[in-house]
């Protein structure tokens, strides 16, 4: 096999299951110049994007915590950590004996004071698209999908399957429920996503959207691979954390 198809098929067990490829210009020519990655990486030609689509992933990352006492004690983000140690674990012997110079990055930590957008390196790969909602959105999985890391190699890869090539789920949804779950119009259809009227609405009526996105989980897209419910609430937990953290800060800086 191929280093492409043996990396699919090393993450595929524990529902990794999104995989695809892009050339690191075709990420770099949808975003600005401080999140090129060759300011730091300066012999990468290819990106492999990887993430999970529905429920899988959670359902393994379960299973893993609940067969080691105290791990979800030990971590602020134990998600992030199960990421780290699964992708590593697999992936590591399979990139060492391949001979490439190449880097795992992931979405939660910083390279050297270096961002990359994730959300864009998936657009490149055409796993995914952006949709009103302020997630992305995939033609099978809906807006049940997260980018979990992403490995930099420097040598040309083929392309992978290109689920989301001319995929146009807004404009092109005549339902559109998700803009009317939105209890805040933070989900409209005249603007992008507006974070901050999402996060103040949640901040003054945190029991609203506790345990999911209303406007997410009526998305016309991927209902059947919707998260569970324990794994919705797990977001809505850390999400709103990070908004509470964020606005005590600027407080403290006014
Ligand atoms: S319900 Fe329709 S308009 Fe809303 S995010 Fe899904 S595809 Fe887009
Ligand atoms: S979390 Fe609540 S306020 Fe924010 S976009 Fe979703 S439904 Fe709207």
């Amino acid at each position: 096999m191929g280093l492409l198809q043996d990396i699919t098929a090393a993450l595929a067990p524990v529902g990794l299951n999104l995989i695809g490829t892009t050339p690191s210009s075709d990420y770099e020519a949808l975003v600005p110049a401080q999140y090129h990655l060759k300011q730091r990486f300066p012999d990468i030609k290819t990106v492999v994007v990887i993430g999970n689509g529905g429920g899988e992933f959670w359902r393994h990352f379960r299973q893993y915590v609940e067969a080691r006492p105290g791990y979800l004690q030990q971590y602020d983000h134990p998600l992030d950590a199960y990421t780290v140690e699964a992708i590593r674990a697999r992936l590591t012997p399979l990139l060492d004996a391949a001979r490439t110079q190449y880097r795992l990055i992931y979405p939660f930590q910083f390279f050297s004071g270096l961002t990359v957008s994730f959300m864009h390196l998936a657009q490149a790969a055409r796993l995914s698209v952006p949709s009103i909602l302020g997630v992305q959105i995939h033609p099978r999985y809906g807006p049940w999908i997260a980018w979990r890391a992403a490995v930099l190699i420097d040598r040309d890869l083929p392309a992978l399957s290109a689920p989301a090539q001319d995929f146009e789920p807004c404009s092109t949804c005549l339902e559109r429920p998700c803009i009317a779950a939105c209890p805040t119009q933070a989900v409209n259809a005249v603007q992008d996503w507006d974070l901050l009227a999402c996060m103040k609405h949640r901040l003054r009526v945190p029991a609203d959207c506790a345990e999911r996105c209303h406007a997410r989980y009526t998305c016309v897209y991927g209902r059947e691979h919707r998260y569970p419910e324990d794994e919705l609430a797990y977001h809505q937990r850390s999400s709103l954390a990070t908004a509470q953290a964020y606005f005590k800060k600027s407080e403290r800086a006014n």
